[in-house]
């Protein structure tokens, strides 16, 4: 159960980009819209550090660009979510994929208090981290997050500017949480 850090980001931006309009349209029935932008802008940029000279090795320069520069809610929480997988993989390149998801998910939730069915990225994040941690697999991981972001279609928001539009957004999935399972995806196809 390996993956390297810069391919799997590689082919993560390649699906943010593919997916880049219906995340805005998500974000536009449930929030302002800018979502879409805010995730793909910052994988971007994190590709083009990756491709430039003497730069990092991958998740850690995610976890910079995001917490540096990348606006909306998610961004610094996505920031917080790669600054702990960078640390986790530099630690244990096998096992660090599960510790880090678990610390981003602690990370994020200590910084956004949003529980599991708050309708946020949370509803992703928690199923795959508990995933990895039973050591089922990348795999399984994804289809958890898969399946948690599906879910929150039918969850009033309680966090974040999706709170303020009521019933609005139901039916559709909260953006942050297909964001966050497209990490998942990611991780699952770039297995090596
Ligand atoms: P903004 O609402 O500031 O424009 P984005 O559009 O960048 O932020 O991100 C919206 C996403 O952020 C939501 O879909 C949700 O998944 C996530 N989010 C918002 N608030 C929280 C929170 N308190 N905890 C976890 N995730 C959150
Ligand atoms: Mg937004
Ligand atoms: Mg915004």
């Amino acid at each position: 159960m390996t993956a390297t850090a810069a391919p799997v980001l590689r082919r993560y931006a390649e699906s943010v980009a593919a997916a880049h309009d219906e995340l805005t349209r998500l974000d536009q029935a449930s929030g302002d819209g800018d979502f879409g932008d805010n995730l793909r802008s910052g994988l971007t940029r994190v590709l083009a550090e990756l491709d430039g000279p003497g730069a990092g090795h991958g998740f850690d320069v995610a976890g910079r660009v995001f917490l540096d520069e990348v606006g909306g809610t998610s961004g610094p929480l996505f920031g917080l979510l790669f600054t702990e997988i960078a640390r986790a993989l530099d630690e244990d390149p096998v096992g660090g994929w599960a510790r880090g998801a678990a610390a981003g998910l602690a990370a994020i939730q200590r910084v956004g208090e949003a529980e599991v069915g708050d309708r946020t990225l949370v509803d992703a994040l928690a199923p795959a981290a508990a995933e990895l941690e039973r050591g089922t697999g990348f795999a399984a991981a994804a289809r958890a997050a898969a399946e948690g972001a599906r879910a929150t279609a039918g969850l009033r928001a309680r966090r974040g500017r999706a709170s303020y539009v009521g019933e609005r957004a139901r039916g559709l999935p909260d953006p942050g949480a297909m964001g966050v399972a497209l990490l998942f995806e990611a991780l699952a196809t770039t297995e090596d």
